[in-house]
């Protein structure tokens, strides 16, 4: 029997990985790949190629040195290695984005070119996307309904890894490439005005790989589990997973962490916090334009801010100087940790939205560029919930106020002293990054929130009415749901 290939994208594990099952009965051998494609790695962030970087080094060693690293074009790549080394079978985690999707069918039709055949097995979600239906068949557009359908279908429940005889061809690239210097201002869509602000290298990055991913899945069920019901929406608790990144990554499969959670209300909690993860994945692949585009209609009709004025809003929005604490001390902790808790996006998110009137798309944009979960579909989806464009049922009347968030969900200050009393942490350069310099903390507020409320409201009303006299009912969509979504939060 000839080699066969597994080409490693998200999937960056050796264990539970049905596609490296199927390269290991379809190849006497298997070459491990992993393709740099600057398509892929030109927009992203040094905190995630670091971490990536990282991941791929650690998965190296595990190979005993044997993963193949090449750069280019998968549709070029893929094919040439398959032909190298005689592989007739390339194996794959499906991925569903709208890239990758576009990506993978181009591969397999060079391989098919050549007498071989790409085969697409198992997902980084619990159920693949676009799997699930509606009782009329259609897609799902809200959460509730999508979780419910997904706790009747159920998943598969985690598989060792197959024994495997690992061989190589030589690679053109290493891991490390990735830590070259990344995108500038007005380089792969970033905007030039961001000059000045911090874009380098967050000083405190998680550990990456397997090994710390299920140190950290450890951690998290002996200790924080069983309160995570009650304090996930604490950032100062500091009582969430911090899974992401590996989820992300692959570096462990959601179907892991739910089997390593068992049973009980923090388990129950933790499932519906990976729904969203398939949810948003699921309604990317039926709209891909949602990463871009507002989902719902009105939100083409919103008025944002531009010019001199909301570009200063911007940076001390970024930079963790609006002099609202839970805002600053989000943006601050994404500045030195490249993550943030949860609550503390959906505030930081909010106020970029509805206190500085910029458009969701920007700070969606900075977020990504920092994020070491940086996640196109939990990103995009997570902007347009908060900015009341996506998916949830109850946009535009839910306005965070930042400072009774602050009191309600930091209300002994610990994530606050912790970002932003602490004065800044610095943050390391490198050699593509600009000044970083984050601001000291601030008590002087940039806007004033309840002005900025009502200002938003009046935007939001005027762009329902313009998509009305569109003739889209837009905005109107799904009020139904709005009680029960908003109470989810
Ligand atoms: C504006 C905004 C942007 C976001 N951007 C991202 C992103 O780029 N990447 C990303 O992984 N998550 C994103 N999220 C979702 C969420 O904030 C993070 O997944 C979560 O904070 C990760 O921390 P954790 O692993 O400790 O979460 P836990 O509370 O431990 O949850 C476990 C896992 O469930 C998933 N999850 C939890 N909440 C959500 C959610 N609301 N949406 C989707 N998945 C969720 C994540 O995979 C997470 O690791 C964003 C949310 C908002 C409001």
């Amino acid at each position: 029997m000839p080699a066969a290939v597994m080409w490693f994208r998200r999937d960056l594990r050796l264990d539970d990985l049905p596609a490296l099952d199927v390269a290991a009965a379809a190849g006497d051998a298997v070459v491990p790949l992993f393709v740099l494609d600057p398509r892929v790695y030109g927009p992203v962030g040094p905190n995630r190629r670091r971490f990536l970087a990282c991941t791929l080094a650690e998965l190296d060693r595990q190979l005993g040195g044997k993963l193949v690293v090449r750069r280019g074009d998968p549709a070029d790549v893929v094919p040439a290695v398959a032909a190298e080394s005689g592989a007739k079978t390339v194996a794959i985690t499906a991925d569903f984005g709208p890239y990758g999707a576009r990506r993978d069918r181009a591969v397999g039709v060079a391989l098919a070119r050549q007498g071989a055949v790409l085969r697409a097995v198992g997902s980084p979600y619990l159920v693949e996307p676009g799997t699930l239906r509606s009782a009329g068949g259609g897609r799902f557009a809200v959460f509730t309904a999508y979780l419910r359908a997904l706790e009747r279908v159920g998943w598969e429940a985690p598989s060792p890894g197959p024994l495997v005889r690992f061989t190589q061809v030589g690679g053109d690239a290493a891991p490390d490439d990735l830590l070259g210097p990344p995108a500038r201002p007005g380089e792969q869509g970033l905007p030039a005005w961001w000059r000045g602000l911090p874009m380098g290298l967050a000083a405190r990055l998680p550990t990456a790989g397997t090994a710390a991913a299920h140190a950290a899945l450890g951690r998290f069920v002996q200790h924080s589990l069983g309160t995570y019901a009650q304090l996930r929406d604490n950032p100062g608790a500091d009582a969430t997973s911090r899974l992401s990144p590996y989820l992300h990554f692959g570096s462990l499969h959601p179907r892991s962490v739910l089997e390593a959670a068992g049973t009980g209300k923090g388990a129950d909690r933790l499932r519906t916090e990976l729904a969203w993860r398939d949810f948003y994945a699921d309604v990317l692949w039926h709209q891909p334009r949602s990463a871009r585009e507002p989902l719902q209609a009105f939100g083409r009709h919103l008025r944002w801010d531009s010019g001199g004025a909301a570009r200063r809003r911007f940076e001390a929005w970024a930079t963790g100087t609006t002099g609202y604490e839970l805002v600053d001390a989000a943006m601050r902790q994404l500045l030195d940790e490249g993550w943030v808790h949860n609550r503390a996006r959906m505030v930081a998110a909010s106020f970029l939205v509805k206190d500085l009137h910029l458009d969701w798309r920007l700070g969606a944009r900075w977020f990504l560029w920092h994020l070491v979960d940086g996640d196109l579909a939990s990103n995009q989806h997570g902007w347009q919930w908060v900015a009341g464009t996506g998916t949830d049922a109850a946009p535009f009347h839910r306005i965070f106020n930042p400072e009774l968030q602050r009191q309600r969900f930091d209300p002994e200050r610990a994530y606050v002293r912790r970002y932003v009393d602490a004065g800044g942490h610095p943050v390391e350069e490198d050699a593509g990054a600009a000044a970083a310099t984050i601001g000291a903390p601030t008590m002087e507020v940039v806007v004033d929130h309840a002005a900025e409320r009502r200002e938003a409201l009046a935007r939001f009303a005027e762009a329902r009415q313009s998509a009305a006299m569109d003739g889209h009912p837009g905005g109107q969509r799904g009020v139904r749901h709005g009680s029960r979504e908003r109470a989810g939060r």
